[in-house]
Order: C-alpha cells, then sequence, then structure tokens
C-alpha cells in the first residue's frame, strides 16, 4: 500500500484503564483495553474491525478520535500525528473525521429538533449563515431519506432505522473524509439493517469517504469492508482483505470466530476447530500469544513468545507463530 492510499494509519495504540476496588476505591491492577494496536485504513474504503465483546473495539474507535487520550502510540490522519496534536488541533480534524454510535435511542438528544441536531457540528465549527446552514441540513437529511420538512420533530418521533440516519446525517453534515461507526446496525431490527448498510455504502461510493466499522456481526462486516481486522485482547491478530480473510482464515481465533457464520457458500469447509475456555481477563493477559490457553494449535513457543503482526504474502498480515517462516520470507523480499 503506498502511502497516499492510506487515509489513517495507527501505531502501537494504548490504553489500560486502572481499575479500583475496595471502600478506599483502591488500584487493584490495570485493564490492557488496547495493548499496541496497529493498523490502516485505506482511502474510500472500509475497514471493518471484528472481535469479540470486551476485545477493545469500540476502545479503539474512541481512542483515534481521542474521545479517550491514548497512553501510547500514534495516530496520523492524512500524515498528521493526531496523538501529538493540541486539543485545538484536534477540534479542527473533527470536521473530518466523524463518529455514528451504536444506540440512535441514546446518541440523540431528546430535546433538540432533528434540524437542530443536525445543525449542531456545523454551529460548533461556524460553518454557514443560518440561511445556508439550513440548506445543508436539507441537503444532507435529503441524502440519507428523511424528509427535510420533518426537521422540526423529534427523536422520539422516528423509529429506529429512521433515527441511525438522522446519527448518520449528523455525520455528514459537516463533509467528513472518515467515519467511524460503532456498531451501528446491533440496535437497528434484521428488516432495517440491510437499508442502513446501503445507505452507508451509497455515501461511500458518492463521497469517496472512508470507514471503520466496528461491529460483531461478521455477515453485515463481510457485506460492506474492503479489509478486515480481528482484535482479540486489545490487539489485531489478523488483517487482510474481506475476501481473502472469509474465504480463507490464517489465524486460529480468526477460524473459529468465522465458524460461528452461516457461510454464504455452502461448499465452504466447516471442518475449523471449535473454540475452548474463557476469554482471559484483560487485567491479567496470558503470556507470550494472548490466544494460547484457547488455541487448538498452541506449541510451546506459544506460551513464551508474543507473535508480532507479521506480512504474508498477498497483503495479509498475521500474529501467529505458525506462520513464523512464511512471515521471514516476505521480510526478507521487502
Ligand atoms: Fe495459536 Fe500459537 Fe498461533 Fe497463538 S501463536 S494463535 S497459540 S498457534
Amino acid at each position: 500500500m503506498s502511502e497516499g492510499d492510506t487515509i489513517l494509519q495507527v501505531r502501537g495504540l494504548t490504553k489500560h484503564f486502572v481499575a479500583r476496588g475496595g471502600l478506599l476505591g483502591r488500584e487493584t491492577g490495570r485493564v490492557r483495553a488496547v495493548d499496541g494496536l496497529d493498523l490502516d485504513v485505506r482511502r474510500g474504503e472500509t475497514l471493518g474491525l471484528v472481535g469479540e465483546s470486551g476485545c477493545g473495539k469500540s476502545t479503539t474507535g474512541r481512542l483515534i478520535l481521542r474521545l479517550i487520550e491514548p497512553d501510547e502510540g500514534s495516530v496520523r490522519f492524512e500524515g498528521r500525528d493526531i496523538v501529538a496534536g493540541s486539543q485545538a488541533d484536534m477540534r479542527l480534524l473533527r470536521r473530518d473525521m466523524q463518529f455514528v454510535f451504536q444506540d440512535p435511542y441514546a446518541s440523540l438528544n431528546p430535546r433538540l429538533s432533528v434540524g437542530e441536531i443536525v445543525e449542531e457540528p456545523l454551529i460548533v465549527h461556524g460553518v454557514g449563515s443560518p440561511g445556508e446552514r439550513r440548506e445543508r441540513i436539507a441537503t444532507t437529511l435529503r441524502r440519507v431519506g428523511i424528509r427535510p420538512e420533518l426537521m422540526g420533530r423529534y427523536p422520539h418521533e422516528f423509529s429506529g432505522g429512521q433515527r441511525q440516519r438522522i446519527g448518520i446525517a449528523r455525520a455528514l453534515v459537516l463533509g467528513p473524509k472518515l467515519i467511524i461507526a460503532d456498531e451501528p446496525l446491533s440496535a437497528l431490527d434484521v428488516s432495517v439493517q440491510a437499508s442502513v448498510m446501503n445507505l452507508m455504502q451509497e455515501i461511500q461510493e458518492e463521497f469517496g469517504i472512508s470507514f471503520i466499522l466496528i461491529a460483531h456481526d461478521l455477515a453485515a462486516v463481510e457485506h460492506m469492508s474492503h479489509q478486515v481486522a480481528v482484535m482479540y485482547l486489545g490487539r489485531i491478530v489478523e488483517v487482510a482483505p474481506a475476501e481473502e480473510l472469509y474465504a480463507a482464515p490464517k489465524h486460529p481465533y480468526t477460524q473459529i470466530l468465522l465458524q460461528s457464520v452461516p457461510p454464504l457458500d455452502p461448499h465452504l469447509p466447516r471442518s475449523w476447530p471449535r473454540i475452548e475456555g474463557e476469554v482471559p481477563s484483560p487485567m491479567r493477559p496470558p503470556s507470550g500469544c494472548p490466544f494460547h490457553p484457547r488455541c487448538p494449535a498452541r506449541m510451546a513457543v506459544c506460551s513464551v513468545e508474543r507473535p508480532p503482526l507479521q506480512a504474508l504474502p498477498g497483503g495479509r498480515r498475521v500474529a501467529c507463530h505458525l506462520y513464523d517462516a512464511e512471515g521471514s520470507t516476505e521480510a526478507g523480499v521487502n
């Protein structure tokens, strides 16, 4: 991937939360929510970010936008390091980077009309006169399938799918280059999920917007993503073009995750191994490869050495000792 193709580059992103307990609220440990994460998002494409609940994917989205401050690491948006910038720099960048929240019920202020909700980012960023803003709100609402004449109504007067469209309009109104959508479909009825997915794909094609789609619905991620990154205990364990990852997952954890998805192609193999044990606590991640206590393919080295995320032929990257030789072969070529 050339530098010009990459709109967002994340390296070594880390966030450990302090856990407290007892009457005095003393520190009892550190939750390694995100633990040295690397990822790249290409311009005009969607990166799907998947993993079990608690793997750190939602925290990752918030860290990228600095809604939470990272402990370590760099986040470069169009070459500019967001983490090193001031909050004032970040405010400017938020025009280009927007967030769509999971819950369209909780994320829209019930006391504001739809027009006021979509206007808010324009006011914050000092965009346009009242008349120009109204015109822009109407255009944006129309684009997401909400009739502009309804802009005086309140969120409770809309269905779940319509509210998520309003959430997308709020993200879209400033003309962003990147939208991070955190489980945008999970609170919606199955019957409206497809129409919201189609809307996101349409606006991507029309405006060239890049998306990070955070989701546990692997079928939706496959449908919408160009690249897919799989997270486990705060790190990426595999990232690959979506078609390749779903057709031939390499990391044992990815194989097991995908086993739970009904295959679109009934001829795909279904003989992947079953997952063992519970997800370890992010306060006490296992030594070596954090997946080793549950991995059916583990070897002696796995409990001792943490495998790096290494490049394999074909643009895939995997953090697993099973591919050490392949990875080092490609590293030699590069
Ligand atoms: Fe399994 Fe070892 Fe690979 Fe980890 S490094 S996924 S334990 S084979």
